[in-house]
């Protein structure tokens, strides 16, 4: 299955150093103790200490960043300046335990940015984004700093040390390298500002995007509710009300606003409304338009890699990726995409049958595309979306979640009573994560699962504290963030069948934190095209008789899900295929071209247009998320050419879930699971994914599985 929504995982992105590490070394800091700045205080209680999410205060936040970044800088002068001869212990150790406090400020930092944004703070954001990137040049672009890396490194490629040190050392030498440290003063001048231009850039970009979804509501009257369900209509009120406008009913411009109400919505000019508000983000002309940034920030980006001597942005992306290439990930794009888009047309023309059949005196249009894919998968595989979301409730998912935890990574979930662990907003909810059988701590699993104002959409993971045992063992803090549509008081959770499943994709990220054994925290780090491998696996045990059996019981009678129904949702996982690979494709392959192009006179717009004319991109939908608010290329760096990622994660998904098929205990055989967790999971980057997934396999990974999931025709060679 393909992503199924803003699946970033916010991890190890906000600042060179900053994230994905623990602190042991408490006496370094009394000293900040000794400030009333809540957010510098060291983390207390229990669990080794957990974040003080209950004292969140935007207004403190800048100061602690600020504060952070100079102690984190002082760690890094003081490491640069030692007068000893490079070492791994005084060098590539001393830069591994650096910069804690900023670590844990960056995660009150992170909450504030992705689960609870205010006109207030993206000011503050907007202030700080240029300072973060100064920060970040002044670490990658410390002359002294880069030599000693260089000394251990070159050293080690004369006497290899162990090997997890051994990738430690190559992945920091590289990473230096990767960003400017081997220019001259005035390249790295320039590649400094540049950044400093972009970090800016990015926060404007995402800025934009939000002011978009939160200003472009559709109001409906009791009149213009057809064919909506009973707890849409409800929940809409209530968004309704909130913002002022009781007795009317609200349809946000979010994707889990929007998605249903073009799948089940009779009033086609709404739909029109709708999808036209939802696909303009960004793109509305006026001053949050965001195509003349798209345009600066693909310059720079062009510029800042030729000053390393790369072609083009792509290049110099993929080198440490696991693609290697932008060619071999493009190579794999253009296998899947006729496929794609043939089915799209056998989808159009079944959908447009059903239309004419109607009598609707219609040609299907993208507002039309999800309306009549839900008749003909009512037709075709007679299975009712809403039918289907009476057996899947937010709680009972959640203990399949728990349930396939334990009969995989043999742990436990313990719910924590309220009150002992703080948290930012009363939804959230904590549980303490255990081994079954020796019964020792792992870490805490945070759940925030409804949508509000400020939270920014669709669903991530993100991990507080990673596990290292560098300095004696930590444990993991890790969440998961969703946008579910809370019920009125009383009423179940109720969820469709793609939401479930990045349910379970989310708690992927999240196992892949929890089961992680390295040393050393730059081994957390992820390889961003095989880093949602693990978590695109997960999801393949939502549909395993385990869980459907236990958990997808009715909300109202607490019978299970009938066999025929399951038997139907199997039958219908092949369908729209068509619509879900090629919108998904589409932005990927226009990733990718963007940053091979040539971005000196670039117009986004007429980019976007003749690119998708040229790939014969069907016009009855369109990409998933178009250039003006694809914020996982443009809000940062983290996807950049790298969305693709998640197809070629998924070969590899594809083909692994068919070594459990394979297996005489299926998705549970025991064996496979112990290589699952101890090749795929555990060694986080510790290890070569390529060499990690053979270890796993026994061979490569082949497309043919990814083929046979989606029901395309299998390419021979
Ligand atoms: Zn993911």
């Amino acid at each position: 299955m393909i992503s199924k929504s803003l699946k970033a995982v916010v991890l190890c992105s906000i600042a060179l150093f900053a994230s994905c590490k623990d602190d042991k070394n408490s006496e370094e800091k009394m000293a900040v103790n000794e400030t009333d700045n809540v957010l510098l205080q060291e983390w207390t209680g229990p669990y080794q200490g957990v974040p003080a999410f209950d004292k969140m205060d935007h207004n403190a936040i800048k100061e602690a960043m600020e504060t952070g970044m100079e102690l984190s800088l002082k760690d890094v002068v003081a490491i640069a300046n030692t007068s000893d001869a490079p070492t791994f212990e005084n060098t590539i150790v001393a830069l591994e335990a650096s910069g804690d406090k900023l670590n844990d400020v960056t995660t009150y930092y992170g909450i504030f940015s992705a689960n609870m944004s205010s006109p207030e703070f993206r000011g503050i954001q907007t202030e700080l984004a240029p300072k973060l990137s100064d920060y970040r040049s002044k670490v990658s672009q410390n002359e002294k700093l880069f030599q000693r890396i260089k000394a251990v490194y070159d050293a080690a490629q004369k006497n290899p040390l162990p090997a997890d040190q051994q990738r430690v050392v190559d992945l920091t030498y590289k990473q230096f390298e990767m960003n400017g440290a081997n220019l001259d003063i005035e390249k790295k001048k320039r590649y400094a500002a540049i950044n400093k231009e972009l970090s800016s850039l990015y926060t404007k970009f995402s800025n934009n995007v939000l002011h978009d979804e939160e200003n472009y509501v559709t109001y409906l009257n009791k009149n213009q509710l057809g064919g909506l369900s009973e707890s849409f209509i409800n929940s809409a009120a209530k968004i309704a009300a909130d913002k002022g406008e009781e007795g009317k009913y609200a349809i946000t411009n979010s994707r889990s606003s929007m998605d249903p109400f073009l799948t089940y919505s009779t009033e086609r000019d709404l739909r029109k409304i709708v999808w036209t508000n939802y696909y303009s983000r960004g793109d509305n002309g006026d001053k949050y338009d965001n195509n003349a940034l798209i345009a600066e920030i693909l310059k720079l980006r062009k510029e800042r890699v030729g000053l390393l001597g790369y072609d083009n942005y792509a290049e110099w992306r993929l080198q440490d990726r696991m693609a290697k290439t932008p060619e071999n990930a493009m190579a794999l794009m253009e296998a899947v995409w006729p496929a794609a888009i043939a089915r799209v047309d056998e989808e159009v023309a079944d959908m447009q049958a059903i239309a004419d059949a109607n009598s609707d005196a219609i040609k299907i249009e993208s507002w039309d595309y999800r309306y009549y894919a839900e008749k003909v998968r009512q037709k075709k595989y007679d299975l009712d979306s809403d039918e289907v979301k009476q057996y899947l409730q937010l709680d009972k998912l959640t203990e399949a979640l728990f349930y396939t935890a334990g009969r995989l990574f043999n742990y436990k979930f313990t719910p924590i009573e309220e009150g002992k662990v703080p948290v930012f907003h009363e939804d959230v909810k904590v549980w303490e994560v255990t081994d079954k059988a020796s019964g020792k701590h792992i870490g805490l699993w945070y759940l925030d699962p409804f949508a509000r104002q400020g939270k920014r959409s669709g669903a991530w993971a993100t991990m507080y504290r990673s596990y290292t045992s560098f300095q004696g063992e930590t444990n993991v803090l890790a969440s998961n963030n969703s946008n579910f549509v809370k019920p009125a008081p009383g009423e179940s959770v109720l969820v469709s069948w793609d939401d479930a499943t990045t349910f379970f994709h989310e708690f992927g990220h999240a196992l892949h934190f929890f089961s992680s054994n390295v040393k050393y925290p730059t081994l957390n780090g992820g390889v961003r095209d095989y880093t949602e491998f693990q978590s695109q696996l997960l999801e393949r045990w939502l549909s395993t008789d385990e869980v459907i059996n236990q958990f997808l019981v009715h909300h109202k009678t607490g019978e299970p899900i009938p066999a025929s129904l399951v038997e139907k949702i199997k039958k219908a996982s092949t369908f729209n295929q068509g619509f879900g690979t090629t919108e998904y494709l589409a932005s990927a392959l226009i990733d990718m071209k963007l940053h091979m192009a040539d971005p000196t006179n670039i117009d986004i717009d007429t980019f976007e247009r003749e690119a998708l004319a040229e790939l014969n991109m069907p016009e009855e939908l369109p990409m998933r998320h178009r250039t003006p608010h694809f914020g996982h290329v443009f809000s940062g760096e983290g996807y950049a050419t790298a969305y693709y990622g998640y197809m070629w994660a998924d070969v590899l998904t594809s083909d692994a879930s068919e070594a459990f098929k394979e297996a005489p205990g299926g998705f549970y055989d025991k064996e496979v699971a112990d290589k699952l967790v101890k090749y795929l999971f555990a060694p986080r980057n510790s290890m070569d994914p390529a060499e990690a997934y053979r270890l796993f396999r026994g061979r490569d990974a082949k497309i043919e599985a990814l083929m046979r999931d989606r029901g395309f025709p299998v390419p021979t060679e």
